[in-house]
């Protein structure tokens, strides 16, 4: 089959593409066409030099992505690139471990375990080890640092005292939870996601035969994002590519976002350094956004000094310039989203899965997802747990469960097993003892139920009990209001059990707010739960419906964005603090990758673009308080956007009331 590459391709593209063999990289800004600069190359490899697609090892940042760029690549030669070894860095790892775990001292059934399993594991380790005190760190935050430590290849111990610098934290209690925690994952014969890339690495450094055996497989080696590859993923990269030496890396340093998590950029700076003879290929025209789009991103990164400047230029004709939405909250942006999603709907220009919401930081998106149910739009959740489905809205949702049916044992199992002391097996015989029935209207059968507790357990519910109902009057009436239902219990019990249980209870009780602003509006608590449900489901069903990404527009983290285009984009809480976020303000570094952050946001954009920024935010005492718009917007020259002052909107009207 004959495919007309040049046809395809500009010409730095073209040069690229059929570049001969050796190390090659490809260094471009945004939407140059980086990415199809590698699909095009993974065509030419196998039309035009007969490459076996087996010999091909294609690495990406999700495999998601991967997945895309072979379905292309297949387009494009007509079929038959199967067999052609396309992921993640850990998917590639994971294949690999699959067939040598033995020579690890693993079984080859080995589990994975997720984020939750990991967090749960060392749980129990914390607990083990006598550990559990105030100022330990919280199981996610030692996640956090033995990841990073993993991935940036350095002690745990250098990592931990790094971390927590400023706390007095037990660092070798902290080195202890390691060790434990490293031999239970050996006694479940379980690895963790890190755990993945360590002993991929080690399988290729300690034997011999293993990484001489994929040297000689792996012909060709295209890694796609490289300026967002940690130590071990190049240092994995170089080993495989070491016998062939045809290692084919596109990035952008502009783009690198992920050194929170170890990603070096002086991967793809001293590309040139370890490979010397590498031919390198620069591309300026930019194929995704019109020219005022592109404009206000180079001006944002022009505010990042130390480093490789380069320019985009646009190749597409002028069209809209971008919005900056000046708003009173968070609420107001949210229906202001809405308002903006179904014109851009109506208008019928922009199909659903063209227009994506992109945010900082995950509970950045609360708010609007609470809109969207309102407005009863569906969307895609790219990355992050839906709103209700978050561990503490379904914790606070058990009580109203319970109430529209009795008969709800999963509910009821999750409320008891807060309690201190129930566990899965006690949950289940109180279950079995109260008759798999708990009527919450009936005072007897609450009764029976402290009964059946345990001591410590038994004063939670009392102390929920009294809130519910607190004369002897039985009137039960709370129980059919959802908001008040949760508030009483949030007093009771729960406000206390999430400042014990989460790191970022702060936030999560914000949830629970909201939550609260949004069942009010229901008539009782059973039509408030079946809204809910219904609304949790919705992109379970489509998507199981279809097999694939549902039409409905995307909420993401900007992370979770990266490589990805939309029509349109829209930016939500540009304020200082947020994003820039609060915590990355104190470290010029840091500031410099959160300006990388932003202008990953805006090079998502097509053909639309809108800022936002709201003037107030919730604080943490639960007050208001004023924000600063974000500096990355002080530094847009304001010719370039069109102001939005959304007038016709009111600010958040009080968000509930307390029941009389
Ligand atoms: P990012 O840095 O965001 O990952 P990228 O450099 O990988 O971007 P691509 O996603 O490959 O860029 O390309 C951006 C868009 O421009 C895509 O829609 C792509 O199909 C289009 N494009 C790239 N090159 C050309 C070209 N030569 N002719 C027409 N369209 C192109
Ligand atoms: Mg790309």
């Amino acid at each position: 089959m004959d495919l007309d590459f040049a046809q395809h391709l500009n010409a730095e593209q073209l040069r690229a593409v059929t570049a001969d063999d050796g190390p090659v990289l490809v260094i471009a800004a945004a939407g140059t066409g980086k990415t199809r600069t590698l699909t095009h190359r993974v065509a030419w490899l196998v039309l035009e030099r007969e490459v076996d697609p087996r010999r091909i090892l294609l690495l990406t940042f999700t495999n998601r992505a991967a997945a895309e760029m072979l379905a292309r690549a297949d387009r494009l030669v007509g079929g038959h690139v199967g067999g052609l070894w396309g992921g993640t860095f850990h998917h590639a790892a994971n294949r690999m471990l699959r067939r040598h775990a033995a020579l690890l001292g693993y079984g080859p059934d080995y589990t994975i375990l997720d984020e939750d399993d990991a967090t749960r594991l060392l749980k129990a380790c914390v607990a083990e080890l006598g550990l559990k005190d105030k100022k330990f760190p919280k199981p996610p935050v030692l996640a956090g640092v033995f990841g990073l430590a993993a991935n940036r290849d350095v002690p745990v111990e250098e990592t931990a005292k790094a971390r927590f610098a400023s706390h007095a934290v037990d660092v070798d209690g902290v080195l202890k939870v390691h060790a434990l925690y490293g031999q239970r994952k050996r006694a479940l014969n379980a690895m963790d996601f890190d755990d993945l890339l360590v002993n991929g690495l080690r399988l290729l450094r300690e034997h011999e035969p293993v990484l001489a055996s994929y040297q000689e497989r792996m012909l060709h080696v295209l890694v796609d994002e490289y300026q967002d590859t940690n130590k071990l993923q190049s240092d994995f990269v170089d080993l495989i590519a070491a016998r062939h030496r045809n290692l084919l890396a596109v990035g952008d340093d502009f783009q690198s976002i992920y050194s929170w998590r170890g990603a070096e950029v002086k991967n793809i700076l001293s590309f040139r350094a370890r490979y010397p003879d590498a031919q390198i290929f620069k591309l300026e025209e930019n194929y995704r956004s019109v020219p005022d789009i592109l404009e206000v991103a180079n001006q944002i990164i022009a505010g990042n000094p130390e480093q490789y400047q380069k320019v985009l230029r646009a190749t597409r004709p002028a069209a809209v310039k971008p919005i900056l939405a000046k708003l009173a909250d968070g609420g107001h942006q949210a229906r202001y989203v809405v308002e903006k999603v179904r014109r851009l709907l109506e208008s019928g220009e922009v199909p659903p899965g063209q227009i994506a919401v992109l945010y900082r930081s995950h509970y950045h998106s609360m708010e609007l997802q609470m809109e969207l149910a309102r407005a009863r739009l569906d969307y895609v959740l790219m990355s992050g747990v839906r709103f209700f489905e978050q561990a503490h809205v379904k914790d606070v949702c058990t009580l109203p469960r319970l109430v529209a049916n009795p008969a709800d044992s999963l509910a009821f199992a999750r409320l008891v097993e807060m309690f201190p002391k129930v566990g899965p097996r006690k949950a289940q015989n109180l279950w079995k003892d109260l008759g798999e029935h708990l009527n919450l209207r009936d005072a007897a059968k609450r009764a029976q139920l402290a009964e059946l507790l345990p001591a410590d357990a038994r004063s939670s519910w009392q102390a929920i009990e009294e809130k519910l109902f607190p004369t002897d009057a039985n009137d039960g009436a709370v129980l059919d209001r959802p908001d008040e239902l949760v508030f009483r219990f949030l007093e009771a019990f729960y406000n206390e059990f999430a400042e014990d249980t989460y790191e970022n209870a702060r936030q999560r009780l914000e949830d629970i707010e909201e939550l609260m602003a949004f069942s009010a509006r229901y008539k009782n608590t059973a039509e408030f739960l079946s809204e809910m449900a219904l609304l949790t489901n919705l992109e379970a069903e489509i998507n199981r419906n279809k097999g694939q990404p549902a039409d409905a527009i995307r909420l993401t983290t900007i992370h979770q964005a990266k490589g990805l285009e939309w029509q349109a984009v829209i930016v939500l809480w540009l304020v200082d603090g947020m994003f820039p976020a609060a915590r990355s303000l104190e470290e010029a570094a840091d500031e410099a990758e959160e300006r990388r952050l932003f202008y990953v946001a805006v090079t998502r954009a097509k053909d639309y673009l809108w800022l936002c920024v709201p003037r107030l935010r919730k604080a943490r005492d639960g007050g208001v308080m004023m924000c600063a718009p974000s500096r990355f917007i002080d530094e847009i020259d304001p010719g370039l956007l069109q102001i939005d002052k959304a007038g016709g909107f009111a600010a958040t009207p009080p968000r509930w009331t307390r029941w009389p």
